[in-house]
């Protein structure tokens, strides 16, 4: 499942391929998603030329004149890429974009649990789908303060907490394991119960690991016109995720394996407190 990261860097790469590019045609060419395919609000776009590339959470925001936007959901298994208009359709390619710069952009999906559909641009805040969503962790919107004060009185065990999209989103369980390793914050310790000094190390880290995870994926992406779209499914090095008995970097006791919350938690019993 494509996670924060990926999305960001599924949009870095789009952007300067995109804006600019006017939509001439739009091809919906299966009538549900996981939510149904608004078609006439789709081809409403046809026309249009795409003015800015944005991401919310894992949601990417395709900003076209007249103010609306395009709203792209990758689900579990979506991909969104650029293809040379010729190439013929792909299997589970459910929507294409005809740009008149020559190419396709189109929505693969074959699990389909993505999600595509318009909105006025300004009223997305308050859309459903983003109305209940916390701070961007990349953001300035995202400090030691805010998350201090969101854990006050909270027993919650502070890798629940991170992992909680109403607080802050895209701290999925990968990110939140390798960000509290590198804080050297234990995981299940109530989030109610962590200082401002551990705060301050804590975002930090959650921006670190999160930040390596975008640099290492824009540095391992195939070509985006390939249409195979292997963009954005990378491996980043990890140091607590996944190496249960493997010693850590840090002071090489073996790193444990918990079950919090139904998720693997992989921490270091020696340098988490
Ligand atoms: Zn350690």
């Amino acid at each position: 499942m494509p996670e924060l990261p990926e999305v960001e860097v599924l949009r870095r790469s789009l952007e300067p391929r995109l804006t600019g590019a006017r939509i001439a045609r739009v091809e919906v060419r299966s009538p549900a998603l996981r939510e149904p395919l608004d078609r006439r609000a789709l081809r409403r776009l046809e026309g249009c030329a795409v003015t800015r590339l944005r991401r919310r959470a894992k949601y990417l925001l395709v900003d076209v004149e007249g103010d609306r936007t395009l709203v792209i959901h990758l689900g579990m298994s979506g991909r969104f890429t650029l293809t040379p208009a010729a190439a013929p359709a792909a299997l589970h390619e459910h929507l294409a974009f005809h740009l008149d710069r020559g190419e396709r952009l189109r929505l693969v999906d074959p699990r389909r649990f993505g999600v595509a559909f318009v909105r006025p641009t300004a009223r997305l805040p308050d859309d459903p789908h983003f109305v209940h969503l916390g701070v961007e962790p990349l953001g300035e919107e995202l400090t030691a303060d805010f998350l201090a004060g969101e854990a006050r009185g909270r027993r919650t065990p502070v890798k629940s907490f991170l992992m909680d999209a109403r607080i802050v989103v895209g701290v999925g369980n990968i990110y939140a394991c390798e960000a509290l390793w590198l804080s050297g914050v234990h995981p299940r310790r109530a989030a109610g119960r962590i200082g401002a000094r551990r705060w301050a190390e804590l975002t930090e880290a959650v921006r670190t690991v999160l930040g390596r995870a975008i640099e290492e994926g824009g540095t391992t992406l195939n070509d985006f016109t390939d249409g195979e779209g292997n963009a954005g499914y990378f491996q980043v090095s990890l140091s607590a995720y996944g190496r249960e008995g493997v010693p850590c970097r840090r002071c090489r006791r073996p790193i444990r394996r918990i079950v919090q919350a139904g998720r693997s938690t992989f921490y270091c019993p020696g340098c988490q407190r």
